[in-house]
């Protein structure tokens, strides 16, 4: 079942096409990527679902049901970091965020929220005693209360070192096996790639692809080569019987193949049957970075 279904969502500030047309749907039980390049329009796609933003054109629907407060109930988000105050302790802070937002009991509550993100232990001391990776997690644990089935994060990962990265990675995977349904944003690939199910990748505001991570992010055989002749070779390579893309960089040829399908004994025989000499041949495993570089490529070249 889909838990959260958006049709043909855009939305414009100003002359600004932030999002154009956007479908996607979130199955239940995933961990969700909204992937794309800073200025996509992850942000402004988490704010619509999140009724804090309206779309002018599209509609989405939570469970099935369009949103409701009751609906609105069961999810649970972080789209900026709140501000905690730095000298209560995390249970006092979360007490505030309880008072304000209404959300959960507090008392027996805000134990159990603490354990989930392992603040527990630390939880009578001061926020201005935390690391970065603590506080992260303590909004992420008040984003908890309330038990909702979804949990809705933008960049969660944003401004940490690598052990809050890794810290706040494991979190996700505990609340995926603990039944939670997790959409996240990131400009992180590697974030996405280790975490999510399922991704979407925006850019520039247009959904470029979406499915499960498997099959979005495969990544290509890439073969390098070169000969005497490597604008001959190039023209030879591109007739090759599965052959996707080829291109000249530098001193070498490029042949890209969906992955698994690069025979280089069959390449250097054609080569060799048409009179060109190969003096490299490599088989590269294309990085799935690569695959989202190419995805998004023209953001890399010219950001906005
Ligand atoms: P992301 O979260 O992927 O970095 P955003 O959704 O924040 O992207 O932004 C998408 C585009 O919309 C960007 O070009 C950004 O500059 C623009 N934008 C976002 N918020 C506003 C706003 N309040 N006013 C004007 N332009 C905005
Ligand atoms: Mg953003």
């Amino acid at each position: 079942m889909a838990i959260l279904k958006v049709q043909d969502v855009s939305k414009s500030y100003g002359r600004i096409q932030a999002l154009n047309r956007v479908n996607i749907e979130v199955p239940q039980g995933s961990v969700f990527g909204i992937l794309g390049p800073n200025g996509s329009g992850k942000t402004t796609l988490l704010s619509i679902i999140l009724d804090v933003l309206s779309a002018d054109t599209g509609t989405y629907s939570w469970f099935g049901a369009g949103t409701s407060p009751e609906i609105r109930k069961k999810i649970g988000s972080l789209l900026e970091t709140p501000n905690f105050y730095h000298y209560l302790s995390a249970v006092n802070n979360l007490k505030v965020t309880h008072e304000i937002s209404g959300r959960g009991n507090d008392g027996s509550e805000i134990d159990a929220v603490l354990k989930k993100v392992k603040l527990y232990e630390r939880r009578t001391s001061r926020f201005s005693t935390y690391s970065l990776g603590m506080k992260q997690r303590l909004a992420i644990s008040a984003a908890l209360l309330g038990n909702p089935t979804v949990l809705v994060l933008d960049e969660p990962t944003n401004g940490l070192d690598p052990v809050g990265i890794a810290e706040i990675r494991e979190l996700i995977i505990l609340l995926k096996e603990q039944g939670h349904t997790i959409i996240i944003a990131s400009h992180l690939l590697d974030e996405v790639e280790k975490v999510c199910t399922h991704v979407a990748i925006l850019n520039r505001g247009v959904l470029v692809t979406t499915g499960r991570v498997d099959e979005v992010l495969v990544a290509d055989d890439s073969v390098e080569l070169s000969a005497a002749d490597n604008t001959r070779l190039s023209e030879l390579l591109k007739n090759f019987n599965g052959v996707k893309k080829v291109h000249v960089a530098g001193q070498f040829v490029y042949a890209a193949f969906n992955q698994g399908t690069a025979n280089l004994e069959e390449i250097n025989r054609l080569c060799f049957s048409n009179q060109i000499t190969l003096n490299h041949l490599i088989l590269k495993k294309q990085k799935l970075e690569a695959r989202f570089f190419e995805l998004t490529a023209d953001s890399h070249a010219n950001p906005n």
